[in-house]
């Protein structure tokens, strides 16, 4: 085997009905591309982490017939995070940054897609007033440049990602690490060389390649962005706002099968939603990618 994959959760919440479909793709993917599977505990939010739901992604994907050959989980990995926060600081590319949330909103630009654009008001003050003992975030220095990456499933993009947020934040206010800067360190720590994962994910590759960039990686992954499964409203499933859960099911008496059946269906992957074996839903997985 030549590379790896990872399908990465973040225990905050119990796995849905989407983790199932991006689980499908991932495995589907690691038998297509001849992969490595790692599992990836995203825990960096340690206020919303929770260990039952850490207990409960393993048993959930154990339960469903899902195999891994490696893992990890964040909140053990904190000399990783600090050796690389160490080699941008070095290079002077992390300022602290001082502003509210609502001055982040009042002086700042929005992009098209209605997020926050940064435009660096604590960079240019950093060496005049900053405290460091008021609360800040740390936010990286983001090279003015078009990433121009592909998609395997959605083609071509080239993007900016000082014009999408601008210099982002790799560590909060309460000093934890960052979504944004855990997943690139970790990215290019344990050897990712492909990365499938949700649409909604999208807008966050340019700025994760450019952040890698400066991390020293300069062959990006492959990625690949599938499509998501919507709740009756259009919206995506999301543990924030309680989607029904794998685990519910489950403890009602649900079948594997029968929910593998039904995430296949939902998610466009079969024409109805009959009971699936996890061969048979990875098959229709590999189908798509
Ligand atoms: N931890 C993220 C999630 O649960 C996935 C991150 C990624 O695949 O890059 O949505």
């Amino acid at each position: 085997m030549c590379g790896k994959i990872r399908f990465a959760p973040s225990p905050t919440g119990y796995l849905h009905e989407g983790h199932l479909l991006s689980a499908l793709y991932v495995w589907a993917a690691s038998h297509k591309w001849n992969l490595q599977v790692h599992l990836r505990i995203e825990d960096h939010d340690r206020g919303r982490a929770r260990d039952e739901y850490i207990r409960s992604i393993y048993e959930d994907l154990a339960w469903f017939g899902f195999r891994w050959d490696s893992q990890s989980i964040q909140s053990e990995r904190e000399s990783v995070y600090r050796r690389a926060l160490e080699s941008l600081e070095s290079r002077g590319l992390v300022y602290p940054c001082f502003c509210s949330r609502k001055q982040l909103e009042e002086e700042n630009p929005k992009s098209e897609t209605g997020e926050i654009v940064y435009r660096g008001k604590c960079l240019v003050r950093r060496e005049m007033d900053a405290d460091a003992s008021q609360p800040h975030n740390l936010r990286v220095v983001i090279p003015d440049k078009v990433i121009k990456w592909h998609d395997l499933r959605l083609g071509d993009f080239a993007e900016n990602p000082k014009l999408q947020c601008g210099d982002f934040p790799i560590r909060d206010r309460d000093g934890q690490w960052t979504y944004q800067f855990a997943v690139c360190v970790d990215d290019i720590d344990e050897g990712i060389t492909h990365v499938v994962r949700g649409e909604d994910l999208r807008n966050s590759t340019a700025r994760q390649i450019a952040l890698m960039e400066l991390l020293g990686r300069s062959t990006p992954p492959f990625y690949l962005h599938h499509g998501l499964i919507t709740d009756p409203t259009g919206k995506k499933l999301s543990k924030r706002e309680k989607a029904h859960s794998l685990r519910q099911d489950r403890d009602s008496g649900v079948s594997a099968e029968e929910l593998l059946g039904r995430v296949c269906f939902k998610g466009g992957l079969v024409p109805s939603p009959a009971p699936l074996s996890l061969e048979q839903a990875l098959s229709a997985a590999l189908a798509l990618l």
